[in-house]
């Protein structure tokens, strides 16, 4: 049976925190989620934290404007996942985690810190490209700091979030498949894995009590997920029973377009080039001083990419 821990969700309202919200409760855990005073009256999200406290969460009331407000909540919990913004077309405040790193190291009670990552490991993206480097430059920077304060971690490399890959059959700009075609990105054989986003959460509150996570990276590979684009369009094609008209969009042509975006399109452009046309999430083993989360938890029954794409029909 899991052990009963209390955990604190920073950003327990946004697209991944909720989820992981949802999983530390269903894994039993004392969870408690930061109430930020700025949140003021946006109602979807004071609803949302009301409905968290009805399935069981105790809301605790911070800000990261008030360093004092932030040691008090965390001195309440024994682990803390942060699961701040950081998708530029959304919003990135990846750094603002400094403030929550030195209330951590302040507090000096944390077992385990989990801080927002959940995508590529920045640690592999030294020679990542501008604009889009600054994502991976920036987890870096709060990594660094966790690390000279001392506080015991996890850090979770999720690769593709389904719901922004799968959706658009892996194309940048499209979150719903299309019957009809689809561009390849290059010749669409670089391997990417998939991961629904509850199964991210499930398998990220997994590790906050498990001794065999403890200051490691810890990627998410569910095998049946490490495919190619064309390999995620013919299990579509499969499912609709029709194949799609393909064409192809070259490195060349994905730059030079790229480069006519604004700032927080090119992030996310650069982050696509990565993954398409590098295969920087499926080029490399895991080895020594990381773990793979599907290997660990074999009892997590994931999503495949099939089961996912079934939801479109
Ligand atoms: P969201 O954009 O949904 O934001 C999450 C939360 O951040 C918000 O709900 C809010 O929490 C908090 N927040 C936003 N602005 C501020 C602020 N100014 N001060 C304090 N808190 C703030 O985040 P995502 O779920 O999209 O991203 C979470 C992580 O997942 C990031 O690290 C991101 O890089 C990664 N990611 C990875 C992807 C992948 O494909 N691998 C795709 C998408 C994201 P609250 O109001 O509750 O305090």
């Amino acid at each position: 049976m899991a052990m009963k821990t209390k955990v604190l969700i920073v950003g327990g309202t946004g697209y991944l925190g909720k989820r992981l919200v949802k999983a530390s409760l269903a894994q039993g855990h004392e969870t408690y989620v930061l109430h930020r005073e700025e949140i003021g009256v946006d109602i979807e999200k004071v609803q949302m934290l009301l409905s968290f406290k009805q399935q069981g969460a105790h809301l605790v009331i911070g800000s990261f404007n008030d360093h004092q407000s932030l040691v008090k909540v965390v001195k309440l919990v024994d682990v803390v996942i942060c699961a701040i913004s950081g998708v530029h077309i959304r919003s990135h405040q990846i750094l603002l985690q400094l403030k929550l790193v030195d209330a951590i190291k302040e507090a000096g009670n944390v077992k385990r810190f989990l801080p927002s990552e959940f995508g590529t490991d920045p640690a592999r993206m030294e020679n990542a490209m501008e604009p889009g480097r600054v994502t991976f430059d920036d987890k870096m920077v709060v990594r660094r700091a966790i690390e000279e304060a001392g506080i015991p971690f996890t850090y979770i490399s999720a690769n593709c979030f389904a719901g922004y890959f799968l959706g658009g059959l892996c194309q940048p700009g499209f979150i719903l498949p299309s019957r009809e075609q689809v561009r390849l990105l290059g010749d669409g054989n670089q391997k990417a894995i998939y991961v629904d986003e509850d199964d991210i959460a499930t398998y990220s509150i997994k590790t906050i009590v498990d001794p065999r996570t403890l200051n490691k990276t810890v990627y998410i590979r569910p095998p049946q997920n490490i495919l190619s684009q064309r390999e995620v369009v013919q299990i579509w094609e499969k499912l609709i029973g029709k194949e799609l008209l393909k064409s192809s969009i070259s490195e060349q042509e994905f730059l030079a377009i790229m480069k006519e975006q604004d700032y927080a399109e090119q992030v996310g452009l650069t982050h696509y080039y990565h993954v398409c046309y590098e295969g920087c999430l499926a080029n490399f083993e895991i080895v020594d001083g990381a773990e793979e989360a599907s290997k660990l938890y074999p009892e997590v029954k994931y999503t495949t990419v099939e089961e996912y794409m079934t939801r479109f029909l």
